[in-house]
């Protein structure tokens, strides 16, 4: 069996090679390299795509965070609380606005922020939640709704990880006040370098963010300047490339599902915890996530073998180097800690062969055979 890597994203453009390399034509013979119509239609398409009102592309999913947090109010000081088990852009937007981010352990069925949990540190300092939609599954949106009303809290939802995923029969991205998309290169839809978006409902969110991405200009103004904003727009060349692979997102992420499922089959009822998906949920596995007490054992197997792997993530937020000054102790956050040390990815996209699956199953399932009894 050849190299099967974790993400195989030259297989993607192979099959889809000459709609890319036009769209990306059609911006360089133009030389429009910034906003423009690419930049409109992408807004356009992408918003019809998660049934929203208004779309507004951005420099990066963590810009989209950051932007998104500014427009709901969030000022220094204010608390936002959020998932430990995350990527760490997730509490740097919070840290961007000057904010004070406040962890919360996770549902260890899931990976998601235990909704239980997060009435427990509300504070009058609190201004927004942000669940994340993690490996591709919702978040369990509708208590964490709830805890918002109740509390006069707003949700911005991390959807990095999500495009397409929903949640009692919705599309991420309408769920809270606002979502934020990354298209970062390995996402679901993704972009050949950095780009972003935020999605919303709300009118007034989506002004706030389309002025702040682009120095703080008013429409139509170019050397006026409202308030102060920042150089965070999406480029007009990944707008481009968006577009051309946006037609493609829903058949791939069908794939993903199917693929997982197939792993799942697999491997169920051999020791490896497999994905768990909440009832009424589209999950599209951006990451198939499993996990052992074992993870180094089979972490070596997949490597031994050419089987690109992945740890998402092997530190909790809450325990990073970056925000040891917040003072979270460890053992606080003991599903978040416990999946830190035992979950791995495997390689799972849209071009995946059953071959390919099959390999990665025996490979996991000899590296099974080779432990002691009482840990298989
Ligand atoms: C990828 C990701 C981000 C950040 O997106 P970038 O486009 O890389 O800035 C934020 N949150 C989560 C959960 C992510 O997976």
């Amino acid at each position: 069996m050849n190299k099967i890597p974790l993400v195989d994203l030259n297989a993607e453009y192979q099959s889809i090679k000459s709609e890319i390399d036009a769209s990306i034509e059609r911006v360089v013979k133009k030389a429009n390299f910034i906003l423009g119509e690419e930049v409109e239609l992408f807004e356009k398409q992408f918003a019809l795509f998660c049934n929203s009102k208004y779309c507004v592309g951005v420099a990066s999913g963590t810009t989209a965070l950051h932007l998104a947090l500014l427009a709901c109010g969030v000022q220094p000081g204010d608390e936002v609380i959020t998932s430990t088990h995350s990527f760490i852009a997730t509490a740097e937007a919070i840290s961007h606005c000057g904010a004070i981010p406040v962890f919360v352990d996770i549902n260890p069925l899931t990976y998601t922020i235990d909704p239980d949990q997060i009435e427990t540190v509300i504070t009058p300092k609190t201004k927004v939640i942000i669940p994340v939609h993690l490996y591709g599954q919702p978040a369990d949106m509708s208590p964490i709704k709830q805890i918002a009303e109740r509390h006069g809290l707003l949700i911005v939802e991390d959807a990095a990880q999500a495009h397409g995923a929903e949640y009692h029969g919705q599309r991420v991205g309408t769920i809270g006040d606002v979502a934020c998309f990354s298209f970062y290169p390995g996402k679901n839809l993704g972009a050949y370098g950095d780009a972003g978006a935020i999605v919303t409902n709300r009118a007034d969110i989506a002004e706030k963010v389309f002025i702040l991405r682009n120095h703080g200009r008013a429409k139509g103004m170019k050397y006026e300047h409202s308030i102060v904003g920042y150089g965070e727009r999406i480029d007009t060349i990944h707008a481009s490339i968006l577009s051309a692979k946006l037609q493609y997102l829903e058949a791939w992420n069908e794939r993903r599902r199917i693929c997982a499922k197939r792993y799942s089959d697999m491997l169920s009822g051999t020791g490896i915890g497999v994905p768990f998906e909440l009832p009424d949920v589209k999950h599209v596995y951006h990451l198939y996530v499993v996990r052992h007490p074992q993870r180094d054992v089979f972490i070596e197997a997949m490597q031994q073998n050419k089987i690109g792997v992945g740890i998402h993530y092997p530190i909790p937020l809450h325990l990073q180097p970056a925000y040891k000054f917040l003072g979270y102790r460890d053992g606080i956050f003991p599903h978040a800690e416990k999946a830190s040390r035992e979950v791995f990815s495997l390689p799972l996209f849209p071009t995946i062969e059953h071959a390919q699956q099959d390999f990665v199953v025996d490979t996991i399932k000899n590296a099974l055979g080779g432990l002691p009894n009482e840990l298989n």
